[in-house]
């Protein structure tokens, strides 16, 4: 599984139309300092689930929508999707490619479709967890990230293997599976708080 491909459209500073092919030798993008680089690398963590605007280098999730220029008006909404080749059916999904597209617009309205059907970030989320490819996976390695890995702590260090071993998906389904359990204790012990007070 691989990106392929990526296409944005009122994202920052890339108000139109815009598709970018990671053909096969693709190592580098270069540019003058201010000609984008970096917001591609933030589109892509956008679609992966971002939700800090600080993460995004805003103050405020409108931040990511193109700001207007002098010739020219600022954007309704902000698109980006990720297209992976799934030839290898890494992503749990019997299709050779997967696109993974959000868009939020002025109003606040947020959409997360899976080739281009609507679906939650959660599906999104659950989608690339464990590929190495998720939001806060080690595949996007931001300036200033590198020094902030040799300084954490032992066990936000072992997420980063966790998520490269794999395990990652099944940690948090068993974080959900506890949650579900504390619920329906809590239900128990009402049912028979009530019963007591029935008898
Ligand atoms: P450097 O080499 O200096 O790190 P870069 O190539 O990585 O630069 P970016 O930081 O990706 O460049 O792009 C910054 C540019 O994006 C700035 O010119 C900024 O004005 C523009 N920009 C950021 N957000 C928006 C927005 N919402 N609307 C329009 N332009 C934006």
């Amino acid at each position: 599984m691989h990106l392929k491909r990526i296409e944005m459209v009122g994202f920052k500073s890339f108000a139109d139309k815009t598709s970018i092919d990671f053909d096969a030798g693709f190592t580098a993008i270069v540019g003058p300092n201010g000609s984008g680089k970096s917001n591609i690398t933030e589109a892509i963590k956008w679609v992966l689930g971002e939700q800090s605007a600080k993460s995004l280098r805003g103050r405020k999730m409108d931040d990511v929508i193109f700001a207007g220029a002098s010739n020219r008006k600022k954007a309704h909404y902000a698109q980006v999707s990720l297209i992976f080749d799934n030839t290898d059916r890494l992503l749990n999904m019997d299709v050779d490619e997967v696109a993974m597209t959000r868009r939020y617009t002025r109003s606040g309205e947020s959409t997360y479709m899976i080739n281009q059907k609507n679906c939650r970030l959660k599906d999104m989320t659950e989608l690339m967890m464990d590929t190495g490819i998720g939001r806060d996976s080690f595949s996007i390695i931001s300036q200033g990230q590198v020094e902030a890995i040799f300084t954490q702590k032992a066990e936000d260090r072992r997420g980063i293997f966790e998520e490269a071993a794999g395990v990652m998906k099944y940690k948090n389904r068993k974080k959900e599976a506890e949650k579900k359990l504390d619920h329906t204790q809590d239900n128990l012990h009402r049912i028979n708080d009530i019963l007591v007070e029935v008898e």
